[in-house]
């Protein structure tokens, strides 16, 4: 019997699949391929009240890669938002939000930057600086996970959201805060599968009402850019966009060549350095085949 379902995890190459009944099964895929991600709707066979196999996978909306050493693996499908989580303390990578926009962008998954830690004086600094993406339109939402997440509860109804950042910038905290029950049961699961094999759980997606799921990765900081092309990446980010095709060759790669209108824009201030520095560092990677 074939049914469709959902995976809600995956732990390499073994997953947990939630049919459209609700019932789940530990699924592994049929033949050696195994290339599904958390969040994939897949065609199952039920072999038993436990087990199933993963026949093939359904048309994803959006697909998010790994940007370490296993960057050719999958993290999560038909994740509809981004959640980027930043803290004051420790300091974050404001490259880590440049590529995971990026990575989003490429997706059409809307981002979320998320200011966390907001009652620590030092918050007002990192709001500053995370302005400058909310004005090239990126919404920021500012909380503290150790007082209120409802905010953030609102703003992942309908979604499925992933989870990311670097660690220590809270996301546990959060992930508890959002979903206390939910975490604890998916665990039970997880850890009987998990018995006796050396495996780590890559993503977890809990539902946190009908309409709204939440994927954690952990130790997830950024998705893998190896997808992209080259020359689509100014398109990918909004402040470097409007002037696309306005520099004087149309292969410009907006290093030393004449009448680079991006180069120009961050004379202007248009465009702040840091950003060209991030274009032109993607642009190395992907035209030599070692982007993350
Ligand atoms: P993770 O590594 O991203 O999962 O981060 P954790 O959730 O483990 O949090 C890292 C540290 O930051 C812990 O000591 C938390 O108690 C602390 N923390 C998390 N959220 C907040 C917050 O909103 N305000 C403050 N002041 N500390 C927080
Ligand atoms: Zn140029």
């Amino acid at each position: 019997m074939t049914d469709s379902a959902r995976i809600v995890a995956s732990h390499g190459r073994v997953y947990i699949v939630e049919t459209t009944g609700g019932q789940r099964l530990s699924a592994s895929a049929r033949g050696k391929k195994s290339d599904f991600a958390c969040g994939d709707l897949v065609d199952i066979q039920i072999l038993n009240g436990e087990q199933a196999v993963i026949e093939k996978v359904q048309p994803r909306t959006s697909l998010l890669y790994r940007s370490d050493q296993w960057r050719s693996k999958l993290i999560a499908a038909n994740v509809t938002q981004i959640v980027i989580v930043v803290a004051p303390v420790p300091s974050y990578l404001d490259e880590l939000i440049g590529r995971t926009l990026i990575a989003a962008e490429s997706q059409d998954i809307t981002p979320l930057i998320l200011l966390n830690k907001c009652d620590l004086p030092e918050a007002a600094a990192a709001r500053e600086a995370l302005s400058y993406y909310e004005k090239l339109g990126y919404p920021l939402l500012a909380l503290s996970a150790k007082e209120d997440v409802s905010a953030l509860g609102e703003r992942l109804e309908g979604h499925i959201s992933v989870l990311v950042g670097q660690s220590g910038m809270g996301k546990s905290t959060l992930l508890n805060a959002l979903i206390p029950e939910a975490r604890a049961r998916v665990n039970d699961i997880s850890t009987a599968l998990d018995s006796g094999k050396h495996t780590t759980t890559h993503a977890t997606l809990y539902h946190l009402d009908e309409r709204s799921d939440l994927i954690d990765s952990p130790g997830v900081q950024s998705f893998g850019l190896a997808h992209i092309k080259e020359e689509t990446l100014p398109g990918l980010m909004p402040d470097f966009s409007p002037f696309v095709g306005q520099c004087r060759f149309h292969n410009c790669r907006h290093r030393q060549e004449p009448d680079c209108a991006m180069r120009q824009a961050v004379t202007d201030g248009a465009i702040a350095p840091a950003r060209l520095a991030l274009l032109q560092r993607l642009q190395d990677e992907l035209a030599q085949g070692n982007a993350w």
